[in-house]
């Protein structure tokens, strides 16, 4: 789009009338700055505009509003035309997703400008913004819709889900920052209904961020089945929801981009979970998605050492659920050498070790998941597994039957499934146990290998099962995962928080 500059005043273009009045035509990317008008509190402005654009940043395209009445918005101060593309010194900003890598701005011939357009690769995933791209946000008054009494749940919390709930709900009373480090299996979705429950009552805008998809769309249906009054946006890549007003959003971390100062509350998911550890643009739009004064809640099982340090010395506000729902110890892992396995797997072995570990599970028809480091190596395994049961299959991220060969796991048609760390969190299958081979491997960080052996017990009926880590030299990560647990247990111990 572009804007004829009169003054200071940017008019879109197609709303200017004849010929030229006086000014230039310009790029929004083009102008110093761009001058914000005061907020006219005369101003009728639109209900509906408003509920729509508060707390976000967004494309033209993205907004169904005239630009009649988007600019009449503007011109009295409750919506504001930002850069999308920021020139600064010795390069560019974008305005949407934060990046200033020069390697990810390019240039192309733009039709919309007719000239040479800079535009941000980082965020391409959520459309083009170009120099001459506006991102449009609301400056006037906040909606507020405070909602009582809304939570409809007749489950209970255990005593250490009830410990941290009390303290999520202070978190958000009270607009601080706060770690939940629960382990995988703890219950954390039933902590947060109290605190959400608070937040809807003090008039709060709350957002549930998590890297995954597959998250989004499992506590959608639970939130909408404990808030039936409150109206829940569901967002990630696709879904249908964008264009609707609610006070609870449960958002993959990629389309916080769209939001701009807008949640009271953020709690994230899996903080850990590549890709947001991982991600700096993801750490902006979290930050740039919260208001000034806002809750800050991570929910976690396994955070970062120096996380953990912080919160045994006290320095982090935090709280630890060392215990499963069920009330049963996690399983600890047992550490078994295997040799040169990448070498037997190469010449058409399996490690003898790991066959017999496989051909225990395999003769008493317990399930079990096999992680490796690397796909490669994992399909050269397959059919040497394969020779004892036709039924074993591999999964991969980029498996297309990915889906499919969960569910038939689920099913109990696999005996046996081998997999990278793509199943690392997120799956539960009630009875199985676990091995991983080759656990001295760099993609099995402490907290992959406490995920993974997060997997095993989780279900009230079988709680116990068997974790062993296959490796040719033991890493700093498999010692630290298996005293991390350790530890989860002596404390989950003292304060009663396990039978037997
Ligand atoms: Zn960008
Ligand atoms: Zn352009």
């Amino acid at each position: 789009m572009l804007f004829l500059k009169q003054d200071q005043e940017l008019v879109p273009q197609v709303l200017v009338k004849g010929e030229h009045a006086d000014g230039e035509i310009v790029r929004i990317g083009d102008v110093d700055e761009v001058i914000e008008k005061p907020i006219d509190f005369m101003f009728p402005f639109n209900l509906d505009l408003q509920h729509f654009l508060s707390g976000r940043s967004l494309l033209l395209e993205e907004v169904p509003f005239s630009i009649e009445e988007i600019h009449e918005h503007v011109q009295h101060g409750y919506v504001v035309y930002r850069q999308g593309i920021l020139s600064e010194a010795g390069g560019y900003r974008c305005g949407r997703c934060g990046n200033r890598e020069m390697q990810l701005f390019y240039s192309f011939r733009c039709s919309r400008c007719k000239n040479v357009c800079v535009y941000c690769r980082q965020c391409i995933m959520m459309g083009r913004v170009t120099q001459c791209t506006p991102l449009l946000e609301w400056k006037g008054p906040t909606p507020t819709i405070q909602y009582n009494d809304v939570l409809e749940w007749s489950g209970t919390l255990s005593p250490s889900q009830a410990e941290a709930s009390a303290k999520i709900k202070e978190a958000i009373r009270e607009r601080t920052d706060l770690l939940v480090w629960a382990v995988c299996g703890a219950g954390k979705t039933e902590m947060l209904f109290e605190g959400i429950e608070e937040g809807m009552r003090l008039g709060l805008r709350i957002a549930i961020a998590t890297p995954r998809t597959d998250v989004v769309l499992e506590l959608t249906p639970r939130f909408r089945r404990v808030f039936p009054k409150v109206p829940i946006a569901s967002l990630y890549g696709g879904s249908e929801d964008r264009h609707c007003f609610a006070p609870l959003v449960i958002t993959t971390t990629h389309q916080l981009l769209r939001f701009k100062k807008a949640f009271d509350v953020m709690i994230i998911d899996e903080v850990d979970a590549f890709p947001y550890a991982a991600d700096e643009m993801l750490q902006h739009a979290a930050e740039a998605a919260r208001t000034n004064n806002s809750a800050l809640i991570f929910l976690t099982a396994t955070p970062k050492e120096v996380w953990q340090r912080e919160c045994y010395s006290g320095k982090r506000n935090c709280v630890i659920l060392p215990a499963r729902f069920h009330r049963h110890p996690l399983p600890i892992p047992t550490f078994v050498w295997c040799g040169n396995w990448r070498k037997d797997i190469e010449k058409g072995k399996i490690p003898k070790s790991v066959l017999k570990w496989f051909q225990q599970r395999l003769g008493s028809g317990k399930q079990a998941l096999i992680f490796f480091p690397h796909i490669e190596l994992m399909e050269m395994a397959l059919p040497l597994f394969r020779e004892f049961d036709t039924r074993i299959e591999s999964v991969h991220s980029e498996d297309p039957a990915r889906k499919e060969k969960v569910q038939a796991m689920r099913d109990s048609k696999i005996p046996i499934l081998l997999t990278t760390t793509i199943l690392e969190r997120g799956v539960t299958f009630p009875n199985i146990d676990v091995a991983v081979v080759g656990a001295e491997d760099d993609t099995f960080t402490e907290s992959t290998l406490v995920q993974i052996a997060g997997r095993v017990g989780r279900s009230p009926q079988y709680p116990d099962g068997n974790i062993t880590f296959f490796h040719h030299g033991q890493t700093r990560a498999m010692i630290r995962a298996r005293n991390q647990l350790l530890r989860m247990n002596r404390d989950a111990r003292s304060k009663r928080l396990v039978d037997g």
